[in-house]
């Protein structure tokens, strides 16, 4: 991936145009997840909204598929990436450098952009597979996910919590997000995780190709991490989203959330945030799941990392803080 400074190139020059309208050509992408979650719809649609004002801020935005948001957070880190969306919880964890950050310490120049939609710890399981609740998991064929989604690291600290490892499993793929409902209807796995949220084009292909069903997430250890994590909350996968599915279902869940680090400039960062905010009605009609998107939630909620001086800006003109 190419660097900011690398990619910069001036417009008027390319154009012949005199400096006084010069402006500058800048590339930034946005690191989302796999292409059936809504990550992919949150990058997007930021994109589009960024790219439409290109003449103005010379801003060009992509947002490829990646592997999650632990793949987001590292390639940030990196430099890989510019923005990512990223759940809230790896937000945190990268921050402080624990966990699936432990090795490269903590991330201090990473930046909090805004919060998106809630996401839901979800499972699903093949209608045969006799799986009612999480423990009905054991003995079983799961797909725990790749390593690099934020699935895969937030069911890590939900079986630590319960002392499992992965031999509590018959089997424990490591498919990614986009691979598994088709991994499931096929009867190579008889359940599948994904943190991510509702409505999505995941969930939707499993319960409608082969009938597959939501199962409930709870019981103490998920109590635990509601209780004493800022980042986990319960949630409740509503009744009748998918076909085959009419009740509600209870589980916990995080905030999605856009990050960036102090490597990307004020300009970017507020021209992002500006894109957004300034057409939101049109932004919040891009998913269903942005459906009750709130800007004043957004700028808090879920945030852990120090929120990107470009974004306070715009925050600030907006008087919101
Ligand atoms: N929460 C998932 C992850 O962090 C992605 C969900 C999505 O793509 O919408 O990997």
């Amino acid at each position: 991936m190419k660097k900011l400074a690398i990619a910069t190139l001036t417009a008027a020059l390319l154009l012949g145009a005199g400096a006084a309208n010069a402006v500058e050509e800048k590339f930034i992408t946005i690191g989302t997840g796999g292409q059936t979650g809504v990550y992919y719809v949150v990058g997007q649609s930021v994109c589009q909204l960024v790219n439409r004002g290109q003449s103005d801020h010379g801003i060009r935005c992509t947002a490829p598929a990646t592997g999650g948001s632990v793949a987001n957070l590292n390639a940030i880190r990196a430099g890989d990436q510019d923005l990512g969306i990223v759940q809230s919880d790896q937000q945190y964890k990268a921050m402080k450098g624990e966990e699936s950050f432990a090795d490269a310490g903590p991330n201090e120049a990473l930046r909090a952009v805004f919060s998106a939609h809630p996401e839901s710890f979800t499972v699903m399981a093949r209608p045969d597979a006799g799986i009612k609740t999480f423990d009905d998991l054991k003995g079983k064929r799961v797909n725990i996910g790749n390593p690099g989604s934020g699935q895969r690291a937030t069911m890590d600290v939900l079986m630590r919590e319960k002392g499992w490892d992965t031999s509590v499993f018959r089997l424990a793929s490591e498919l990614r997000a986009a691979e598994q409902a088709q991994a499931l209807c096929d009867n190579k796995i008889d359940a599948m995780l994904y943190v991510v949220g509702h409505p999505n084009g995941s969930i939707q292909e499993a319960a409608s190709s082969c009938g597959a069903v939501l199962v409930p997430v709870t019981g103490p250890e998920v109590d635990k991490l509601v209780t004493e994590f800022p980042y986990y909350a319960t949630s409740t996968i509503p009744g009748g989203m998918y076909p085959g599915n009419a009740e509600d279902v209870p589980t916990f869940g995080v905030a999605a959330t856009l990050v960036s680090s102090t490597s990307l400039t004020e300009d970017v960062v507020y021209q992002v945030v500006k894109a957004v905010f300034d057409n939101f009605d049109r932004f919040k009609r891009l998913h269903p799941a942005f459906e009750n998107l709130d800007p004043e939630r957004m700028i808090e909620a879920g945030l852990s990392a120090p929120l990107h001086d470009g974004a306070v800006k715009y925050y600030q003109e907006k008087g919101w803080m």
